[in-house]
C-alpha cells in the first residue's frame, strides 16, 4: 500500500514513513492511493477477532510494511493495563434506538487513546528499526495532549514537546499532562491561546532548516496512522452490534453512526470504513456552536473562522474553527484533478463554495449533520441520566443531542468520545447534586504535585528551549 498527498507533489510513501513524518511534505494531507475493501465474507471471518486481533488486520490493510509485527503492536497498545475494559471499546445501550460506543476506557479518558496508544508502539518500533530519535512537537487543547503524553511517556529515543495553553484547560485534563515527571515529556504552558500554541508549532515546523536539524515530527490529527487506528473502532461497533442477529436481520439492520465533531478526524475515520465496505446507513455529525462543519454539510459552502470568531463552548475538544482533516474529505470528493483545481481558491478567498456537489453529502457519502448548544448539553446529560442511568460527557451529549434530533431510522451508535469525570464542571451543572463522585483515581491525580516549563508566546524562546533539551 502507497501513500500519496492530496495536493500531488510528494513521492509515494510506505505506512511506516508517513506514520513518523505526519503531514506531507507539500503541505497537503496523507492519503492510501487506494483504498482497500472489506467483503461481507472478511466481515465474518473477524467476528471471532479480539479487539487488538481486530485492530491488526483493519489496520494492516493500511501498513502493509509492518503487516507481520502489527499482532504484537496491537496487543502492547491495547493491553488490560492500557485500556481495563475487557471489551477495549465497550457498547452500553441508551435506549431501543440509541447505543455508546465507549471510546474513553484509556488512560486519559478520551478517544485519542485508542489511535495515541497505537502510534505509542508503532512509531518507537519503526524508529528502532532505522536508528532515528524523533522530537514530537505539538500544541493541545487538553485532549491529544494528555494522550500523546501517556502514550510517549519513557518511550526509548523520543521526547515530546507539548505546548499547551496556560490556565485554559480543565483541571484533570492539566493533572494529567502537568503531573507526568518522565524525562522524555516537556510540558511547556505558553502565555496565550490554543491558537497561538499552534501558530508556534506551525511557526516552528515552517522553520524547515530547524525541523531537520531537531528531528521534529507530529503526531497531531493528520496524522493518517491515527486515522487507520480509529478506522478499526466502527467495524468493532458494526461486528459487536450485529453478533446476535440472525444473517436476514444483518442484512435489514440500518446502523447509523454520531460522531460528535471538531476537526474531522474521528469523522473522517468512519467515512473510510463506509468507502472499505463497511455498511454504515448514515454518518452523523454533531458540533457544539462552533458549526463550521455543519455549515459546510447542510450548504455546501466551507468557510473557516478566525481565531476571534471560535467560541469557548462547554464542549472545549470541538472548539474548533478549520477543520483539518476536512481536505481529505473534498479530495475524496472532488477527485485529485478537480480538488487541484478548487481548493486553492479557499486560501485566495477564505472560503470554498461546493453548493453543487452538496446533494452527494447524503446520497453518496451518507453524512448528514445537526449542531448543539450549551442548553442542548445540559438538557441531554440530565435526561440521559434520568432515562437510562447512565452520565456522559458534555462531547458525547452534542452527539447524543443531534442523533436524536434527526432520528435515523434503525439504531444509531453514538461515540462516546470522553468520560464525564474529564469534563466534571459541566456535567455537575447539568445534574447538581446527583452528579457522580469523581472516580478515586482522578482525585488522587488532581494532589499530586504539577510542574511545567512557563514560555511567553515567542517561537524564538521556544527554538531555544527545544535546542537546548534534544540531543
Ligand atoms: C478531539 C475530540 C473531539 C473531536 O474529534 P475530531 O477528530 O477533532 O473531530 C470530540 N470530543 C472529544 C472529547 C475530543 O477529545
Amino acid at each position: 500500500m502507497t501513500f500519496i498527498s492530496t495536493r500531488g507533489q510528494m513521492p509515494a510513501r510506505q505506512f511506516s514513513e508517513i506514520l513518523i513524518d505526519g503531514l506531507a511534505s507539500d503541505g497537503g494531507l496523507v492519503v492510501p492511493e487506494t483504498l482497500p475493501t472489506v467483503t461481507a465474507d472478511t466481515l465474518e471471518a473477524w467476528r471471532p477477532l479480539t479487539y487488538p486481533e481486530l485492530a491488526a488486520e483493519v489496520i494492516g490493510l493500511f501498513a502493509t510494511d509492518l503487516q507481520r509485527d502489527l499482532p504484537r503492536l496491537t496487543a502492547a497498545a491495547y493491553a488490560p493495563n492500557v485500556f481495563p475494559a475487557p471489551e477495549v471499546v465497550p457498547l452500553t445501550r441508551l435506549n431501543d434506538s440509541l447505543t455508546l460506543v465507549g471510546l474513553s476506557e484509556g488512560p486519559t479518558l478520551a478517544f485519542k487513546d485508542l489511535a495515541m496508544q497505537f502510534l505509542g508502539q508503532a512509531i518507537p518500533h519503526v524508529l528502532a528499526r532505522t536508528g532515528r530519535c524523533l522530537n514530537i512537537l505539538g500544541a493541545t487543547s487538553g485532549d491529544t495532549g494528555s494522550a500523546a503524553e501517556h502514550a510517549f511517556r519513557g518511550k526509548p529515543g523520543i521526547s515530546v514537546f507539548m505546548l499547551s495553553p496556560q490556565g485554559r484547560m480543565s483541571a484533570v485534563q492539566r493533572a494529567q499532562m502537568y503531573t507526568l515527571t518522565d524525562p522524555n515529556i516537556h510540558n511547556i504552558a505558553i502565555d496565550g491561546v490554543f491558537d497561538d500554541c499552534q501558530n508556534l508549532v506551525k511557526a516552528l515546523n515552517n522553520d524547515a532548516e530547524f525541523k531537520a536539524a531537531h528531528d521534529i515530527g507530529a503526531v497531531n490529527s493528520i496524522n493518517f496512522g491515527r486515522i487507520a487506528a480509529q478506522t478499526v473502532y466502527y467495524f468493532w461497533a458494526w461486528l459487536r452490534t450485529t453478533d446476535s442477529l440472525t444473517p436476514a436481520d444483518r442484512a435489514d439492520l440500518q446502523l447509523s453512526f454520531a460522531v460528535p465533531s471538531g476537526n474531522f478526524g474521528n469523522i473522517y475515520a468512519g467515512h473510510q470504513a463506509r468507502r472499505m465496505g463497511l455498511p454504515i446507513h448514515r454518518l452523523v455529525l454533531a458540533t457544539n456552536e462552533n458549526n463550521v462543519l455543519d455549515e459546510f454539510f447542510r450548504t455546501g459552502v466551507y468557510t473557516p473562522r478566525s481565531r476571534a470568531e471560535t467560541l469557548s463552548t462547554s464542549s472545549p475538544s470541538m472548539d474548533i474553527s478549520k477543520a483539518s482533516n476536512l481536505e481529505r474529505f473534498i479530495f475524496d470528493l472532488l477527485g485529485a484533478d478537480e480538488f487541484a483545481r478548487r481548493w486553492p481558491e479557499l486560501e485566495a478567498t477564505g472560503t470554498l463554495d461546493l453548493s453543487d456537489q452538496q446533494p452527494r453529502f447524503e446520497s453518496e457519502f451518507g453524512i448528514v449533520s445537526g449542531t448543539s448548544t450549551h442548553a442542548d448539553r445540559l438538557a441531554t446529560i440530565r435526561h440521559t441520566a434520568e432515562a437510562s442511568g447512565v452520565i456522559i460527557d458534555p462531547h458525547t451529549a452534542d452527539g447524543v443531542t443531534v442523533a436524536t434530533r434527526i432520528n435515523e431510522p434503525g439504531l444509531t451508535l453514538v461515540l462516546e468520545t470522553a468520560k464525564p469525570a474529564k469534563f466534571e464542571a459541566t456535567v455537575v451543572e447539568a445534574l447538581g447534586e446527583n452528579a457522580p463522585e469523581l472516580p478515586a483515581e482522578v482525585r488522587r491525580l488532581l494532589e499530586l504535585p504539577q510542574h511545567t516549563v512557563d514560555l511567553p508566546d515567542d517561537a524564538d524562546q521556544l527554538r531555544t528551549y527545544i535546542d537546548e533539551h534534544t540531543r
